[in-house]
């Protein structure tokens, strides 16, 4: 494997794109996650990929731990995806006509997710979770929803204050463009404070129609939920009348077979899902109790619908995907791989002495620049996101994909092999040790003049 060269010539293929990117698209990008802002320099320009690798516009090769934020569990361009994808290209990209796709792809949803009684696919996750607040305030008449600072729940107006992912990224803690009526209709609690909860209820009341939660929370890094926390949101809302939203759009299908919920053995009202279900092609879903969800249109006046929903590419590229996930052993074999990462990860900071700490749930795992481990939004913010640049900028020129942010998870997939795994923990002790060295080098500079 080529480790990424670099072409000190005029200009590379991926700067000249990349110039023509922001003369035409805001920012050179599609979703401001892609940008570089955080880390400084350019963003990647993809050109092609297959498994764990991929490649950019200038040839050069990385492992990679973006895997499109998570959609990819099985690496790219697995070829029963690709086979899938391509057999429903030939019979048509698109309807606007109910198929026997939608019905497949729905049951094996609910197969493994049995508190969603029944499914409405929608075309991202951001989608899901706007259209699940919807149908929670309906059907309890309430408009007030709790969600936890530091968690992402796509773009929709509702989510976008103390969010985490790009906004925690790029450092914006409420949007402009969203009416202040709405924003305080959003009631913003730690991650992990099942006291903030209950303080948040005793002040609202039977105000609350919904509490919305990343039940394993990844988009601030990954913060896995405390022991009791998940099972304290249950019983409180249960106990105000408030539903639970549970948002595996990372979770669902990554951490095992019917996500977080069954992991943990709790029952939501609604479950918003993306991300693994659509095998790389834009799909979201929400689900739930049967008497809920025959509240959305057709069946009820809580209206919701999209063009290309139940996309029949979409649907296939899912369909093909879950279906390679109830192999024997295939989250065995995932959570083994992880597990060589994380703990790989974890020895290369004890030996190096790198202040930081690694936090890992299945797949997911963050290396986090902080002393302490991290448990929610506030202490994730204390990270050295400095010393993250540097050493995301070493793991780069190392061939090591990494997302561009402290703020956001690796996600190992099935096609990451052990040596792809032994090469990125190599990667990880260097670039830290690096990192320790640049710092020293600094100041040794100023203890001399
Ligand atoms: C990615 C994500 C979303 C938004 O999904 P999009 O498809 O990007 O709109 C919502 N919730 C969580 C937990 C996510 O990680």
């Amino acid at each position: 494997m080529n480790s990424p060269k670099k072409v000190k010539l005029e200009q590379t293929r991926s700067q000249e794109i990349f110039r023509r990117a922001t003369d035409v698209l805001v920012g050179g990008v599609n979703s401001p996650v892609r940008a570089f802002r955080a880390v400084g320099g350019e963003p990647i320009i993809a050109d092609h990929a297959a498994g764990a690798h991929l490649w950019d516009a200038d040839g050069n090769e990385y492992i990679d731990y973006v895997c499109s934020w998570g959609a990819l569990i099985l690496g790219h361009a697995h070829p029963k995806v690709v086979q899938a994808i391509a057999h429903q290209a030939a019979r048509g990209t698109s309807y606007g006509m109910p198929t026997e796709l939608e019905v497949e792809l729905a049951q094996r949803v609910r197969n493994v997710f049995p508190s969603c009684e029944k499914v409405r696919f929608v075309s991202s996750g951001t989608e899901a979770t706007m259209s699940a607040v919807r149908l929670a305030r309906a059907a309890t008449g309430r408009d007030l929803i709790v969600k936890f600072e530091g968690c992402y729940h796509g773009h929709s107006d509702s989510f976008l204050s103390e969010a985490g992912s790009g906004l925690a990224t790029l450092g914006i803690a409420g949007c402009p463009g969203v009416p202040q009526v709405l924003a305080e209709l959003t009631l913003n609690v730690p991650y992990n404070d099942v006291a903030a909860v209950e303080k948040v209820f005793d002040l609202h009341r039977d105000k609350i129609g919904a509490v919305i939660v990343e039940p394993i929370a990844a988009n601030m890094g990954l913060v896995p939920p405390k022991s009791g926390f998940l099972q304290a949101l249950r019983e409180i809302t249960v106990r105000h009348g408030a539903l639970l939203i549970f948002d595996e759009v990372i979770s669902g299908f990554r951490v095992c077979h019917g996500g977080a919920q069954t992991l943990f053995g709790i029952t939501p009202d609604l479950t918003t899902l993306g991300k693994i279900i659509g095998g790389g092609l834009p799909v979201g879903a929400y689900g739930g109790r049967r008497d809920l969800m025959d509240r959305v249109a057709p069946l009820g006046p809580v209206y919701q619908a999209g063009t290309l929903s139940g996309n029949p590419l979409a649907m296939s590229a899912g369909i093909a995907s879950l279906d390679l996930l109830v192999a024997p052993g295939f989250y065995e074999s995932l959570e083994a791989r992880s597990k060589r990462l994380g703990d790989g990860i974890a020895a290369a900071i004890g030996e190096t002495g790198a202040v930081a700490t690694s936090a890992r749930a299945g797949s997911l795992l963050t290396l986090f620049f902080a002393r302490e481990p991290v448990t929610d939004y506030s202490a994730a913010k204390k990270c050295d996101t400095r010393k993250f640049a540097g050493f995301f900028g070493g793991m780069l020129d190392r061939g090591i994909l990494l997302a561009p942010s402290q703020f956001e998870a690796m996600f190992v997939s099935a096609a990451h092999s052990d040596a792809d795994i032994d090469r990125t923990v190599a990667a990880v002790r260097e670039s830290l040790a690096a990192i320790a060295g640049q710092y020293g080098t600094a100041l040794l500079k100023k203890c001399v003049t």
